[in-house]
């Protein structure tokens, strides 16, 4: 039987992954305004959610605005986030990020793909979850290392380079589900579709997925 294509499948793909993870629909991250978003988002690479929720409310007590940032060093900033993977780099590019939004941007975060990601240390996948979360706009799929081994699994990319796997899934994904699709696919990435192994059988998309171990 010709299998389905992933245009076809998504619609039940998103369906039932929304049953499933009915928590996972917004960033796990807690922050109280786009800077607080951006912030944490630069915090989180390589780090859990839960470990990032941890170590900002002291940090943005201290540091609640942009402008808190400017006269600072990296230095100023490992207190709270020491406990972070890769804390010394994410310091410093909080820091010059602060100072960029300054120079370029009047202080505040910018809404737009291309302004976001001239701020350093800002990235596709950092902008697309600033921009989905604090401004609901979404110009592309926000794509980090779960979301690369569940599409290549159940789309069969064959890549692992984010652009491409993004540039692939904005052409099937309906508009309107881009910010979903980032947090149901890193859910079931976490729970059942892990880098290491792959539990076919507890997982709601066993029989449409091509790289699913259950026979159907
Ligand atoms: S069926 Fe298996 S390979 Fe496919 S998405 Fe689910 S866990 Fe991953």
């Amino acid at each position: 039987m010709k299998r389905k294509s992933a245009k076809d499948r998504i619609g039940v793909i998103l369906s039932r992954l929304k049953k499933r993870y009915p928590e996972e629909l917004r960033t796990k991250l807690r922050y109280r305004n786009p800077w607080e978003l951006l912030v944490s988002t630069m915090l989180s690479a390589q780090s859990q959610d839960a470990q990032v929720n941890k170590v900002t409310p002291a940090l943005f007590r201290k540091y609640p605005y942009v402008s808190d940032y400017l006269g600072r060093k990296p230095g100023d900033l490992y207190p709270f986030v020491r406990t972070l993977g890769l804390y010394r780099n994410k310091s410093r590019n909080i820091i010059a990020a602060a100072r960029f939004i300054r120079d370029n941007f009047g202080g505040k975060v910018p809404m737009r793909m291309d302004q976001l990601v001239q701020i350093p240390g800002v990235g596709r996948k950092t902008a697309n979850v600033v921009q989905g979360n604090a401004f609901e706009i979404t110009e592309g799929i926000a794509i980090d290392t779960h979301c690369i081994t569940v599409a290549n699994r159940l789309f069969l990319f064959n890549t692992t380079n984010a652009e491409k796997i993004e540039r692939r899934m904005m052409e099937f994904v309906p508009r309107n589900e881009w910010i979903n699709v980032t947090h149901l696919l890193i859910a079931l990435g976490r729970d059942v579709c892990t880098a290491r192994r792959k539990y076919c059988e507890r997982c709601v998309l066993n029989d449409l997925c091509p790289s699913s171990t259950v026979r159907k």
